[in-house]
This record gives C-alpha cells, sequence and structure tokens, in this order.
C-alpha cells in the first residue's frame, strides 16, 4: 500500500492547504494519520501556534483510472 501512497501524493489536494484554518499558521505535518481503506486516509492536525485541531480526509483517485 505504501506504493499506492507514493503515486497518488502528486495528486492529493489536502497539502496544498494544510495551514491552520484558525490563526493560518502553515503546519507541516499532520500529527496522526488513520487509513480507512486504499481510497480515504484521514489525517488529525494541530496548531502549535493556537493549539487549534482539525481532520482532513484525503480521497485517492482509482488505481484503474491511472493504469488503464
Ligand atoms: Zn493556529
Amino acid at each position: 500500500m505504501a506504493l499506492l501512497a507514493e503515486t497518488a501524493a502528486p495528486r492529493l489536494a489536502t497539502y496544498s492547504k494544510n495551514h491552520c484554518p484558525q490563526c493560518g499558521e502553515w503546519l507541516l505535518a499532520p500529527d496522526w494519520s488513520e487509513y480507512f481503506n486504499e481510497r480515504c486516509v484521514r489525517h488529525t492536525w494541530s496548531c502549535q501556534s493556537c493549539r487549534y485541531e482539525f481532520e482532513t480526509a484525503v480521497f485517492f483517485t482509482p488505481r484503474e483510472e491511472i493504469a488503464a
């Protein structure tokens, strides 16, 4: 499954907007990533500036569309 994540990484929308919704501080990486299935990963973030915590979900494009 690591290969799938690497293949899909440039297609992620989440990482272009990983700023704190509360204060706008840039967030380097999620505190926790929860793997739901091969198409969905949920990230939990916390801001070091204002301690705001929130979650984002990443949905991967089905691999069949890439391979075809
Ligand atoms: Zn913040």
